[in-house]
């Protein structure tokens, strides 16, 4: 990256947060309570290190391959990773203990499996429980009626600490089509803590298109790529 093109991220980032510190004023929400995840998935190692100059210490990737190839080309910087995308249950065992947070738990073998395989001496894995919110069946995430029983079993398991809720609405041009399913999310989390008598005080909403509408409806963490990084190097 040139001094012109770190500079540009710099701005967009900025512009973001100020987006989301907006939002958050606006619906009578403290702006720290939103923690904003810079998606970098597909950007090079380069344009992670840009935006960590800018003091952004969060960021989430969705390939598995990718994500740990980041991480091990990374390790004098203080990163908070998070693992965003829909992961194989054959890959569960490569990115247990390697995440902060794994936002994309959506059936209990995935999740037996981050148990089984956490290694010795590391904290819980903390986890979110990704919901299909718009019932496509194309997309991953619980439907939303088996979602109280998976999440009281993935409760359950020793080493797997559930913190919350994420989803990834149905994609609309207008951010405003997508309000109703965050509302919808935090209603499913609201009933759930009810329910299972726990807190479970993540909810994980909110893309480049959205996060306005995301961070009104109670989001806690926002994940934007595209207004940060800009648009996407196309998946080799
Ligand atoms: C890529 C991705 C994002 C970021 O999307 P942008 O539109 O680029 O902000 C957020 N969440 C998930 C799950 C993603 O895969």
């Amino acid at each position: 990256m040139n001094p012109s093109e770190t500079a540009a991220l710099g701005e967009r980032l900025e512009a973001v947060r100020e987006r989301i510190a907006k939002a958050a004023r606006i619906a009578g929400r403290k702006p720290e309570e939103v923690r904003l995840i810079a998606v970098s998935k597909l950007h090079p190692v380069e344009a992670i290190r840009a935006a960590f100059g800018f003091g952004q210490r969060v960021f989430g990737e969705n390939y598995v391959q990718e994500a740990l190839s980041k991480q091990d080309a990374i390790t004098d910087l203080d990163i908070e990773w998070h693992c965003i995308g829909h992961v194989q249950t054959n890959k569960a065992k490569d990115v247990t203990g390697r995440f902060a947070l794994i936002h994309t738990v959506d059936n209990l073998k995935f999740a037996e499996t981050l148990d089984r395989r956490l290694p010795e001496g590391k904290d819980a894995q903390r986890v979110l429980i990704q919901v299909n919110i718009g019932n496509e069946p194309q997309k991953a995430g619980v439907d939303e009626h088996e979602l109280p029983a998976l999440a009281e079993a993935v409760m359950a398991l020793p080493r797997i600490k559930v913190c919350g809720l994420m989803c990834l609405p149905p994609f609309f041009d207008d951010g405003e089509a997508a309000r109703p399913y965050f509302a919808r999310l935090r209603e499913l989390r609201d009933d759930l803590e009810t329910r299972l008598g726990v807190r479970l005080p993540e909810l994980s909403m909110g893309m480049s298109g959205d996060c306005v509408q995301a961070v009104e409806e109670g989001a806690t963490f926002v994940r934007v790529g595209t207004d940060i990084f800009g648009p996407r190097p196309v998946k080799g």
